[in-house]
């Protein structure tokens, strides 16, 4: 009996990505935004979807959207582009910049996705190693140059060790590789920006930095990444972007979220004074190593086994991530609101001291 088709060679072997939620009191564990959306953002957010006409398709050009963007950003609206979260803006990078026979170069420990999808649009994956501190200095950018990949990832400020990366890396690594797509990758781009490399862009036109309104923004749910780059890297994308690829109820809420962005930034201050709160109270904990954070959330990793530490955050209502699969007994907590953080440093201090 047949056992049905046969998928390309080695798809059956990459695991389903899947970041459960568990039901607790307090998820810390996702780096979303802890507070909830505005009151009139809502409503007008309402009001815009309603009037939609949905049974035509949306702006396939993202015009109004894209416009708003580079006006928010600063940017040029020819190197502005915009897709479901800043996953699809990577996968769409790669499937212009990567794919068979291509390589790209990424710094690990990072970002899982980068690798990840590198592997779905048949790219091949070359890791590069951080650092003990994280920071990429100039051994990394000389064996990245030596290795000669088509792209290179930076994730900055990094996801899951928390720290910026230095700009002179990053020039560094574009001029050395003119011909190599360099992406940075800034979704905790707005709690570090004196680290934001898009002024390089102008005299560095293969750096492309990806961002998202799932931090910042609060707005995880909605699903919206967007793209700063040269406009030669937006006019790739538009050869392999699927038609009509973001929705008109997509588009609307990015557009309506733009118009609240001040609220939205306003938010940030209370969670960079969380996150600093975390990392000072973990410090004052014996044989706790803090990693320092530019993004929200703090990477530690405590004295005893990690997987023990995280069982009994989850058994006092606290859900962090265990990265220890990632960074050796290292877990990360995102920086929720004052209440939630309470919670953890009363969780976290009972766990050690049990
Ligand atoms: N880049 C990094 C470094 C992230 O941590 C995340 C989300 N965890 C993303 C990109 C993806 O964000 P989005 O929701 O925009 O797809």
């Amino acid at each position: 009996m047949s056992v049905g088709a046969d998928p390309r060679p080695g798809l059956r072997e990459i695991e389903v990505y899947d970041s459960p939620q568990l039901d607790v009191p307090v998820r810390l564990n996702t780096n979303e935004c802890p507070h909830p959306l505005p009151e009139d953002f809502m409503k007008e957010l309402a009001a815009a979807i309603r009037d939609l006409p949905l049974n035509r398709y949306p702006d396939g050009q993202m015009r109004r959207l894209l416009a708003d963007l580079a006006a928010a950003s600063m940017h040029r609206v020819d190197g502005v582009w915009a897709a479901n979260g800043s996953n699809e803006v990577l996968t769409e990078l790669l499937q212009a910049y990567g794919g068979p026979g291509r390589r790209a170069v990424m710094f690990e420990p990072t970002y899982l996705l980068h690798s990840r999808l590198a592997r779905l649009t048949h790219t091949e994956v070359e890791p590069h190693a951080l650092p003990d501190d994280f920071v990429l200095g100039d051994a990394e950018v000389a064996s990245v140059i030596a290795a000669d990949p088509d792209v290179v990832f930076v994730c900055s400020p990094n996801n899951p060790t928390g720290n910026a990366q230095p700009l002179s890396a990053i020039v560094g690594i574009a001029q050395g590789l003119p011909n190599a797509l360099v992406i940075v990758d800034e979704a905790y781009g707005e709690f570090a920006p004196a680290a934001s490399a898009q002024a390089l862009i102008a005299t560095n036109p293969n750096i492309a930095i990806t961002r998202t309104f799932s931090k910042a923004f609060a707005l995880a749910g909605a699903r919206i990444g967007y793209l700063l780059a040269a406009p030669a890297v937006i006019a790739d994308l538009q050869r392999v972007r699927l038609p009509y690829h973001l929705s008109a109820l997509t588009q609307t809420a990015g557009i309506v979220a733009l118009h609240h962005r001040e609220e939205a930034s306003a938010l940030l201050g209370a969670i960079r004074v969380q996150r600093d709160r975390i990392s000072r109270e973990l410090r004052t904990l014996p044989r706790v190593t803090v990693y320092p954070s530019d993004a929200n959330f703090v990477l530690f990793v405590p004295p005893v086994d990690a997987g023990l530490v995280w069982q009994g955050l989850l058994d006092r209502g606290v859900l962090v991530r265990d990265l220890s699969a990632v960074v050796p007994n290292a877990l990360r907590v995102t920086a929720g609101t004052e209440h939630e953080v309470d919670r953890f440093l009363t969780a976290i201090k009972e766990v050690l001291a049990a």
